[in-house]
């Protein structure tokens, strides 16, 4: 051991490109149903949920009992042998996910979830062409990079896919910009056939994020992916929904995000991760027998459905169902919606406060303007995410069972921290 600060530590030994919180970075050390502590012993209210990972609550007892119970009786992994919870988890999710004859491949992480994707409709339509949305975020593995929309978030070009990106989930600053919604979604559809004929050769598959995460939590208008889906499906083109941000009842008013998209049916490809495990590392993805069996693999990786993180997801599903958490990520986050839009109102720094349930996205004038209210509202004991196109907007995506209370506390800090950092 040395006696450097861990910041520098870090620094010393991990990449320069693995991105850090705040000037002086946290080091989070315990964590209470919705509140976290660091190092130095401050609290924090947690309005990105651990990034998204803590879906239900920090510490809750019925996920750390089953993972303790399970890692007591087996600590290991292997797809070669049955393994109890991860059936259980599987069918539970089979189920939920409205695909019929659905089966499900475990990952660790999204990332790992959205490359399985990509493999199977890539071997299901014999096609390395996929089309992906302006914006998107899928992962950075060398696969998800070439289905990543948006520069920054995408370090090499070098993508083994043939990808088009297509407009649709925001509103750029191009020939869209001053567009009704139905006037844009007309513009995007025509675009998409247009981009059809001009691709030689077969489109393997569409994905998209039914609310764009890491792009600042935007939504293309209501209608825009089922006038997509009309036109893919006429060609054969499989629809794959990214859920690792949007699934599990985190919109509110339905448990998966494609379920606001107004799709006749569900996907054919359905991906997810983070919040499942409640912290615990799991990705997936489910799909009809057919696409997911094109396959001929015996497995892709050693770690996904481990018995200790399928015991964490299943202790995790079963908490929120029975709790409604779905409801109350309708109910509290429509207060907290409508407490920011009132909190914006007068502010001139704020340019859109928009989000379905617990995933709400405040669009800022620019990106220094989102640094700056990242770092105020660390100072007062809120911790929140940033993203969006250029890094303008704050992501506000807190554990599933925030209370009104909590919603009311965190948005007078960041009321504080807004008017702080516009100098008001
Ligand atoms: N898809 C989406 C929509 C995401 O937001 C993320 C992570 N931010 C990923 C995929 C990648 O997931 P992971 O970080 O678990 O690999």
């Amino acid at each position: 051991m040395n006696d450097r600060a861990l910041h520098a530590r870090h620094r010393a030994v991990l990449p320069d490109w693995l991105a850090l919180y705040y000037a002086n970075p946290i080091e989070l050390t315990h964590g209470e149903g919705r509140h976290v502590w660091d190092a130095d012993g401050n609290r924090y209210l947690d309005f990105f949920g651990g990034i998204l990972t803590t879906m239900t609550a920090h510490a809750l007892p019925e996920v750390t009992k089953a993972v303790s119970e399970q890692a007591g009786r087996i600590l290991h992994t292997s797809t070669l042998y049955l393994d109890r919870p991860m059936i259980e988890l599987a069918e539970r999710i089979a189920q939920l996910s409205g695909i019929p004859d659905a089966r499900v491949f475990f990952t660790s992480s999204g990332t790992e979830a959205n490359d399985t994707a990509l493999l199977l409709a890539t071997t299901y339509r014999r096609s390395n062409q996929v089309l992906a949305m302006r914006n998107s975020y899928h992962g950075r593995s060398f696969s998800t990079v070439g289905i990543t929309g948006n520069r920054s978030w995408s370090p090499t070009t070098l993508s083994p896919l043939q990808t088009l990106y297509v407009h649709g989930g925001v509103r750029t600053k191009g020939p869209f910009a001053e567009l009704s919604d139905a006037e844009f979604t007309a513009a995007c559809v025509a675009d998409l056939k247009d981009m059809l004929t001009q691709t030689g050769g077969s489109v393997a598959a569409l994905i998209a994020e039914p609310i764009q995460g890491v792009g600042g939590f935007t939504s293309p208008p209501d209608g825009l992916y089922a006038a997509f889906r009309e036109v893919l499906a006429a060609e054969g083109i499989l629809w794959i929904t990214d859920e690792v941000q949007t699934g599990w009842g985190r919109t509110g008013e339905h448990f998966w995000g494609w379920q606001a998209h107004g799709q006749q049916g569900p996907p054919d490809i359905l991906t997810f991760a983070k919040g499942i495990g409640n912290g615990a590392s799991i990705g997936g993805v489910v799909a009809r027998a057919e696409v997911m069996n094109c396959l001929d693999a015996n497995s892709i990786s050693t770690f996904g459905g481990s018995p200790v993180t399928m015991a964490a997801g299943l202790a995790n599903l079963t908490y929120l169902l029975e709790h409604d958490l779905q409801g109350n990520a309708r109910r509290v986050g429509g207060l907290l919606l409508e407490r920011l839009r009132a909190i914006a109102a007068p502010l001139e720094t704020v340019t859109e406060v928009r989000g379905r349930g617990l995933m709400i996205g405040v669009e800022l004038a620019t990106p220094a303007a989102a640094t700056a209210v990242l770092e105020e509202t660390r100072a007062r004991g809120l911790l929140i995410g940033k993203g969006g196109l250029t890094g303008n907007a704050l992501r506000i995506a807190p554990p599933l069972s925030l209370t009104v209370g909590e919603a009311e506390e965190g948005a007078a800090i960041l009321e504080a921290a807004l008017r702080a950092a516009a100098g008001a």
